[in-house]
């Protein structure tokens, strides 16, 4: 198999480049960014893939870099516990879940893609304006990002769209595709240095989106020698309005810290959190409706450039790897590249559609919103009144069945 060309280098592009090297196929990665720079926030491996990158010897920086996430723990908006159950290896999986800082994930890919394939082989400030293909392979032509220059097409036996949200790949072979489509859940977004809390390495979700919903957790340890981490926080609100996605809108404290007041925890003080952070993001909760087909001959999609969803299961990355695993093993499978990418998108398609649904209807966080819709919006004298401990490991259980088991 001649080159496989890689259209991204962000969590999918430089997992599938790491995967076909170990098999052996030649790729070639070409980034729009003319850096490389640890851009983003908090991001979760939940173990289904994780056990990926670990089996491409990454566990050892991947541990280094982010936390190894102990348990998640759900909250109402008045700091009453829930429920908790304990994640990655603490459950007993063979492999972690991950809570890292997106940016730190994508350097220990980049890092590892150089130094296995050679740091030639991934193109930065290389933007993607389309392709075109014929029976023996395809082409991709490209602007210089910085000048908009044209550059030299380039070409390989297969082309992999790995351009995310806003892929041209996905664009140019579903060219009538309507725009994302909004959630109408807002969210701003940021890190802090802090404290450690609760077990030092636990996820939060508290509230709900009517009135206000919090994720927190820590992505990395001593950050500043004295032991405080850098945590993560999320604040999910219903919102009518919302500006198009732009991964680094910058976000207004004062459009959403009213709903977080009196979030005075015994565990963690969440406005103090809030506020003391320098760069707050905003963007909203969308997705897209899933996709009739990814793969046109030499050509398909990988990660969120073909499915991209809902932030609401830690499932974004996670399935973008899942995705490089099913592609390599096809590429390796297949000796006719357009057979081996009929043969991926066959096992891919419905399982990440599944997924995009499940983040919509009952993600893990529904928890939140069955007690909020029990309740009333009121403390509780005793959780169990409300909802049974069965109930509550339900919800969790058939999302890990629906979204881990896709890729086996
Ligand atoms: C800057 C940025 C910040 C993000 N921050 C978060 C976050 O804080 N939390 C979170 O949950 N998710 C975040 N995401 C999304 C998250 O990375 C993905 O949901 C998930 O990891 C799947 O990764 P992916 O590789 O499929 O897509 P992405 O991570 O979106 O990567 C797509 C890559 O393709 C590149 N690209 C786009 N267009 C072109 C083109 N025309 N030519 C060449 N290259 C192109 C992009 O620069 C990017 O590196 C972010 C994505 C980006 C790009």
């Amino acid at each position: 198999m001649s080159e496989v060309l890689i259209v991204g280098g962000s969590i999918g592009g430089l997992t599938l480049g790491l995967m076909l090297h170990r098999a052996g196929i030649p790729s070639r990665i070409y980034e729009s960014a003319p850096d490389i720079k640890p851009l983003g926030v908090g991001i979760n491996i939940l173990p289904h893939a994780s056990q990926d990158l670990c089996g491409l010897g990454l566990e050892e920086p991947l541990s280094r870099a982010g936390i190894l996430t102990r348990e998640a723990v759900f909250y109402n908006r008045f700091g009453q516990l829930i429920y908790s159950e304990p994640l990655g290896r603490f459950a007993g999986n063979a492999s972690p879940q991950f809570s890292i800082h997106r940016g730190d994930l994508q350097l220990v890919l980049l890092e590892a893609y150089r130094e296995r394939a050679g740091a030639d082989r991934v193109l930065a400030g290389w933007r993607c304006t389309g392709f075109d293909q014929d029976s023996s392979g395809a082409t991709a032509y490209f602007r210089d990002t910085t000048t908009d220059a044209e550059l030299p097409p380039q070409r390989g036996t297969v082309l992999i769209g790995c351009d995310g949200l806003h892929s041209v790949i996905r664009k140019q072979l579903h060219p009538d595709e309507g725009p994302p489509l909004y959630s109408g859940v807002n969210m701003w977004r940021g890190v802090a240095p802090w404290p450690s809390f609760l077990s030092g390495a636990s996820m939060v979700r508290a509230g709900w989106h009517e009135g206000g919903k919090m994720v927190i957790y820590p992505i990395r340890n001593d950050v500043d020698g004295r032991g405080r981490q850098l945590v993560n926080w999320v604040a999910e609100i219903a919102t009518p309005k919302y500006k198009a996605r732009d991964w680094n809108r910058a976000g207004k404290l004062e459009d959403f810290i009213d709903a977080f007041a009196d979030w005075h925890f015994d565990w963690l003080d969440v406005p103090a959190l809030i506020r003391s952070t320098e760069n707050i993001l905003e963007f909203p909760m969308i997705d897209q409706e899933p996709l009739p087909w990814w793969s046109r001959g030499r050509v398909t999609l990988l990660g969120d450039a073909a499915h991209p969803m809902y932030p609401r299961g830690s499932n974004g990355a996670g399935q973008a790897i899942l995705d490089a695993r099913v592609l390599t093993e096809s590429l390796t499978g297949y000796r006719d590249p357009v057979d081996a990418l009929s043969a991926y998108e066959a096992v891919r398609l419905d399982a990440t559609a599944n997924v995009v649904r499940m983040n919509r209807r009952n993600p893990p966080d529904a928890i939140l919103r069955e007690v909020f819709v029990r309740t009333g919006d009121k403390p509780f004298r005793n959780v169990e009144d409300v909802i049974t401990h069965e109930e509550l490991r339900a919800i969790t259980e058939g999302y890990k069945q629906a979204t881990a088991g896709s890729a086996r």
